[in-house]
């Protein structure tokens, strides 16, 4: 009996976290597909060859993909020592994150995923380019230039993206929008 009563009670829990979960998602949905637009990459590449990344001139890689030790290339999770929040390689290169290697993009240029995403919203705009790492945490590249504004890539594909990025972005912009409508 009271085990049934137990499990009724995680049951409800369940249930009323799968609904906040889903009100998120929701919420997070209407966000992107009203204040994005959806840019093919293949645009962005034809107007900025790769050769010509953060030239100054074009398009520029504010923050995000891989980051690497510049002498022997290894990637920088793996060499990330917390306790003194710098960088120390087997290979004896030690240092900061500003003087990792910033590789970008892994799988294709400008990003694996075809589409960028374009804020219209310029409180949006301005908000990404001012958090820029941060925004590179939750797995997006953050790619500026003058023409467009900032443009999020995703360098992958093949899972859920509300799950794995854009709701951790959404609660990172600070987002309430589940809660009031
Ligand atoms: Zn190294």
């Amino acid at each position: 009996m009271t085990a049934n009563i137990i499990d009724s009670a995680r049951e409800e829990a369940k249930i009323v976290e799968e609904n906040a979960r889903n009100r998120i998602k929701d919420a997070c949905k209407r966000w992107i597909n009203r204040d994005f637009n959806a840019i093919p990459g293949s645009l962005i590449e034809k107007a900025y060859p790769v050769e010509t990344l953060n030239d100054g001139e074009g398009l520029e890689l504010l923050a995000g993909g891989r980051y690497e030790c510049p002498d022997c290339g290894i990637d920088s999770d793996e060499i990330f020592d917390e306790p003194t929040n710098r960088y120390r390689c087997e290979c004896g290169w030690e240092g900061t994150f500003e003087e990792l290697n910033h590789v970008g993009a892994e799988y294709a240029y400008p990003a694996g995923w075809g589409t960028l995403f374009n804020p219209s919203n310029s409180s949006d705009d301005d908000w990404l380019r001012d958090n820029a790492q941060e925004v590179a945490k939750v797995g997006f590249l953050v790619y500026d230039c003058d023409e467009t504004g900032i443009l999020l890539g995703i360098d992958g594909g093949g899972y859920d993206f509300y799950e794995a990025h854009w709701t951790p972005l959404y609660k990172l912009r600070g987002l309430r929008w589940h809660d009031t409508d």
